[in-house]
């Protein structure tokens, strides 16, 4: 075990700035109101930071800059811009700690977790975007004797990204990278329970790209988001965050007619049939594994496996087993490379948690573990900890139906297949899903009739940068990942050629 030096101490890895301006035009730019938010630690809740508040203004002069680096930048060769791109990644990696640190700072998200997979999936990204633009190539039709139509990608040219604080870093980078990639130039606005390690990264790799390509303001929602996502100066929008914002934003852009992508809300079903338990056996134990990944990031993750149907003939067992495993969830500072489990990201989102934590009590919902905020004591008791927690109910109430984006799983049973597959689609939302059989006919007709983008089979919370990713329902529009992520950046031109 070690433990991570607070940033600002001693044998720190990172050191944040204590002030932040707006990262435009490749200069670090003051706010134009001169207003700045304080960016606290949910690790200790102490603020560590001070971060510009950005407005309209603010928007205004960042789409200058874009707009004054993206021909050159879209017009430069392939292979050049896919160098800069492995490039970014190569200066990622030999700076991997200083990004882990950072996010589990700015986030609360445990070390572990940024260390072995937000910042090294954030790293493959890049390179997966940069390998995939150079294999890309147009097409074309010869129509008849003397008639050829040519097809070819052209960037969209200035593209607009909003993102959430569960993955500061990670849900960047699922934007920048293809955005970067198909040669458009962006303005990108974190949000602001996180607006600080992004700026580190800023910092590290901002020299790479040509000034203008990479821009940052940070900010709220309604001063800063809405300026930018209803901005006639973007040729797309892409979203991700709540379900509630994503409408909005769908407003906005139909008043431009800008193509957007929406990542959203999810409330995910987590299944295991019958045939998963066994003693001894590795298939059980990685089953058992499956079910506690609703605490992944303290069950900050839109795929959050937060419903898990039991089929009833093995439920008791199962419930036992489950319940012993995720009491051995260690919680503790996340800077420790011990902790599985570290602090919700922000105060509002500790607050909402607790509140659903009341909600199922009173639903009627039976505890079966957890169900308290925690004190973690010294330093740490003013940061946001939750115990991980199972509920058992059914799936008409709050807890099962409304996404709370904690460390909570609502637990329903269910009697044979097509009762699962009821249960499983009884949602608003069709983000992700997970499978448990060991049965081929069973998880291959679940993971078809499922009503998700994204069906993890005997596995769960895996995410690689060559799988599409995205939701039904109300989870949004569009995918993200995979090859198909560089259409969302590009438009295609037609040249119709009489020779
Ligand atoms: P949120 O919608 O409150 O905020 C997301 C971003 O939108 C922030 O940057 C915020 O400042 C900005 N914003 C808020 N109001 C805006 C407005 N009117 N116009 C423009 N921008 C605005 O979401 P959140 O609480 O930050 O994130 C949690 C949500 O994100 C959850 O619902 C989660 O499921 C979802 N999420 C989805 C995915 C996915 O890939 N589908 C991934 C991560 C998180």
């Amino acid at each position: 075990m070690s433990v991570y030096a607070n940033p600002g101490t001693d044998g720190a890895v990172v050191s944040f700035k204590s002030r932040y301006e707006h990262y435009i035009g490749g200069q670090w730019v003051a706010p134009v109101k001169g207003q700045y938010f304080e960016n606290p630690t949910p690790v200790t809740g102490q603020t560590f930071c001070e971060v510009g508040r950005g407005t309209a203004e603010d928007i205004e002069a960042a789409l200058d800059a874009a707009h004054a680096a993206a021909p050159a930048w879209g017009k430069t060769p392939v292979a050049e811009r896919a160098g800069i791109i492995q490039k970014i990644a190569d200066r990622m990696e030999e700076n991997l700690e200083m990004l882990a640190v950072a996010e589990t700072w700015d986030n609360g998200k445990a070390v572990r977790e940024t260390l072995n997979a937000d910042i090294p999936l954030a790293i493959d990204h890049f390179r997966y975007f940069a390998s995939a633009i150079r294999a890309q190539e147009g097409s074309l039709s010869q129509l008849d004797e003397d008639t050829v139509a040519y097809h070819y990608h052209e960037p969209l040219g200035v593209v607009g990204q909003i993102i959430p604080w569960n993955f500061p870093i990670l849900m960047a980078v699922w934007k920048l990278a293809p955005a970067l990639a198909a040669g458009n130039a962006i303005v990108l606005k974190p949000a602001e329970q996180t607006p600080a390690s992004i700026l580190v990264l800023a910092e590290l790799i901002g020299d790479l790209l040509p000034a203008g390509v990479l821009n940052i303001v940070n900010g709220f929602g309604l001063e800063a988001g809405k300026p930018l996502a209803s901005n006639k100066r973007i040729r797309k929008i892409a979203f991700t965050g709540e379900t509630t914002t994503g409408r909005l934003i769908m407003q906005y852009a139909s008043e431009n007619i800008i193509p957007i992508t929406l990542e959203l809300g999810g409330k995910s079903p987590n299944i295991f049939f019958e045939d998963v338990m066994a003693q001894d056996d590795a298939y059980w134990d990685k089953a058992q594994e499956g079910f506690t990944m609703f605490a992944l990031n303290q069950g900050e993750v839109c795929t959050c496996p937060s419903r898990a149907l039991i089929q009833e003939s093995i439920a008791d067992p199962f419930l036992e087993a489950v319940v012993a495993r995720a009491k051995a969830i260690k919680q503790g500072n996340p800077l420790d490379t011990d902790t599985m489990m570290g602090a919700q990201a922000s105060n509002d989102q500790f607050e909402k948690i607790k509140s659903y934590l009341d909600i199922g009590r009173q639903e009627g919902a039976e505890v079966l573990l957890g169900g308290e905020p925690v004190d973690l004591g010294g330093e740490l008791s003013g940061g946001f900890y939750i115990q991980p927690t199972i509920f058992k109910g059914d799936n008409s109430m709050r807890i099962f139906q409304e996404e709370i984006f904690g460390p909570v799983v609502s637990v329903a049973t269910f009697k044979d297949y097509d009762d699962a597959m009821h249960i499983a689609n009884d949602t608003l939302y069709g983000l992700g899903a997970g499978v448990w059989s060991r049965n081929g006919n069973t998880w291959y007709r679940a993971g078809r009739e499922i009503q998700a983008g994204r069906v993890w089979v005997n596995n769960y919370h895996a995410y690689p940068a060559h799988s599409a990713f995205g939701g039904y329902k109300s989870s949004g529009i569009g995918r993200e990942n995979h090859l198909m992520m560089l259409d969302h950046y590009q438009q295609t031109k037609n040249l119709l050629v009489s020779y």
